[in-house]
């Protein structure tokens, strides 16, 4: 049996066609098994959908009740039976509910990661090393100039700018799933207790996370908060309103982006950014590496962000590996293309 047999990279996303089934298809399809709820990998309109339940919970919150014909719900480290193949979800430490999917067959095993980081994170549960044959990795941040900060480095910065700017609305553009929550956790871990804003773009899912037993102390909307009540305070919004005309209704608002493209200062400058916040939801190189090579897998497929880096690494380090063309993958969550008209919404 080759790795082949198991999983076939297709444009739409790799597929086992022994067990009937996709890994995050990016078009609809009889049965979609799904890593986690990025809107670059959860899509509406797959006839029946296996993952976790907080995936299936954030898919529901975001397309609707009826955003797959059926839907079942898996648990980390339980297994089930598709076709002949043992099919095992694993957490990936990307955001809540993200797993990789291990996928079994005589003893030969593929594991699909989706995205993923190794470093701890309060708002999901930390990534579980899966030791497999040939392991598919994202490369959103597969260049060595690629080294995120200590996030909680990071959060001091901005408990920093508060202090020494007590008057200014603070604005933190975070993509709504994931980073969002994972930055208020973050303050709270750090110390901070006083309200935290919320753009309305982020609400329904921040509500589920506290739902969640996640500690994300008290949030309130920014609608209705009046221009006064605002100064000092933090906002977390989408990357997309930090340079909107909804900034006005802050008093002197001073712009922070959480974003592993913030290592890139011309990134910042783009977004007109005055507080760069290296945080990211994915591996950085030294991650991708380090998790490479401990999976002992000796075949390497790599998708979703700068590829050949990481195929070249591999090569010079014994391990077969190949590019999957996979259309339709993005850095969505980090505040790439899609992010910018995210928040469309004038809350
Ligand atoms: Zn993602
Ligand atoms: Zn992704």
């Amino acid at each position: 049996m080759r790795p082949e047999d198991i999983l076939v990279p297709t444009p739409a996303g790799v597929c086992c066609k022994l067990g009937a089934f996709h890994i995050d298809p990016t078009r609809p399809v009889e049965r979609a098994l799904i890593t986690h709820a990025h809107s670059d990998h959860a899509r509406a309109g797959h006839c029946a959908v296996l993952a976790t339940q907080e995936t299936l919970d954030l898919m529901r919150l975001r397309y609707g009740d009826n955003f797959a014909g059926t839907t079942q719900a898996i648990r980390y480290g339980e297994s089930i039976d598709l076709g002949g193949t043992r099919v095992t979800f694993h957490p990936a430490g990307h955001v809540l509910g993200s797993a990789q999917i291990a996928v079994a067959v005589n003893g030969l095993c593929v594991v699909a990661s989706g995205d993923y980081k190794n470093v701890r994170d309060p708002t999901c549960a930390p990534f579980e090393l899966v030791r497999c044959d040939v392991f598919i990795t994202e490369a959103t941040f597969a260049l060595p100039v690629f080294r995120h900060a200590n996030a909680d480095g990071e959060i001091a910065k901005l408990l920093a700018s508060l202090a020494l700017f007590p008057e200014r609305a603070h604005l933190v553009g975070a993509y709504s799933l994931g980073k969002a929550q994972r930055v208020i956790a973050l303050l709270r871990k750090a110390g901070y207790q006083a309200p935290i804003y919320l753009h309305g773009a982020m609400e329904s899912i921040t509500r589920y996370y506290a739902g969640r037993g996640i500690a994300l102390g008290e949030l309130r909307p920014v609608r209705g908060a009046a221009k006064a009540e605002l100064a000092g305070t933090v906002t977390v919004c989408p990357p997309s309103t930090l340079s909107d005309v909804w900034t006005r209704r802050f008093p002197d608002p001073l712009t922070a982006f959480a974003s592993g493209w913030m290592r890139i200062r011309a990134r910042a400058r783009q977004y007109g950014v005055a507080l760069p916040l290296v945080i990211s939801d994915h591996a950085d190189w030294d991650g991708l590496t380090a998790t490479i090579a401990a999976t002992g897998a000796s075949e390497i497929w790599v998708t979703h962000g700068q590829e050949d880096a990481l195929v070249h690494w591999c090569a010079t380090h014994g391990l077969r590996a190949r590019p999957l063309d996979i259309v339709g993958y993005g850095d969505e969550d980090e505040g790439g293309a899609e992010a910018v008209s995210e928040g469309g919404e004038e809350t």
